[in-house]
């Protein structure tokens, strides 16, 4: 039986008294981690709280937040919300120009590693400069994600899979809400 050495029948009804110390302890363990991880998946517990707080660069109150940004601007960078796929501003945008932080303007994309990931977000296959994005682990599914924001100000834009094209293989799906775009005919 798959969990035979977690769980020894009991024949005695002494249940448990002979049970290994080891597996006592494994037993203790799996209970531990349990105990830890149904918090985050059921989202009990947000995603930032069990990581380190750093300071950024930007910041700004809550309330400062809210008043510069769009209320979609706010959900996303401020909440961690995820916008609806096909129905964004850039997901299918083959401009060339730049993409900066909705939040505090750092650019953070280009149009030459923007891509067609067919998810219905932006999808890059590298940031501009690798110390323009930081990343965290996300919670909130049934399984870890690598969620991605700016290094300036923390806010959220989206997240980075291992599914992209060469030559990283890495697709950075990014909210559209999260960006502003630039031209590059408007560049300075
Ligand atoms: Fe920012």
């Amino acid at each position: 039986m798959r969990f035979s050495c977690l769980f020894r029948p009991s024949s005695n009804g002494n249940e448990g008294a002979d049970v290994p110390i080891k597996r006592r302890t494994l037993l203790k363990g799996l209970i531990i981690l349990g105990a830890s991880l149904v918090p985050r998946v059921f989202g009990l517990m947000p995603a930032r709280a069990a990581e380190a707080k750093r300071p950024f660069e930007v910041t700004k109150t809550d309330e400062e937040w809210q008043k510069m940004l769009t209320p979609e601007q706010y959900r996303v960078l401020r909440q961690e919300w995820t916008e609806p796929p096909f129905q964004n501003k850039y997901h299918d945008q083959k401009e060339k120009g730049t993409y900066h932080c909705a939040g505090c303007g750092l650019g953070l994309f280009s149009w030459r590693q923007k891509y067609d990931s067919g998810t219905g977000w932006p999808g890059f296959w590298q940031p501009m400069f690798s110390d323009a994005i930081g990343t965290r682990t996300d919670w909130k599914m049934l399984y870890p994600r690598t969620e991605v924001h700016c290094a300036r100000c923390g806010g959220h834009l989206g997240h980075v899979f291992n599914d992209g094209p060469a030559p990283t293989y890495l697709r950075y799906c990014i909210n559209s809400a999260a960006l502003i775009f630039k031209p590059s005919s408007a560049r300075e």
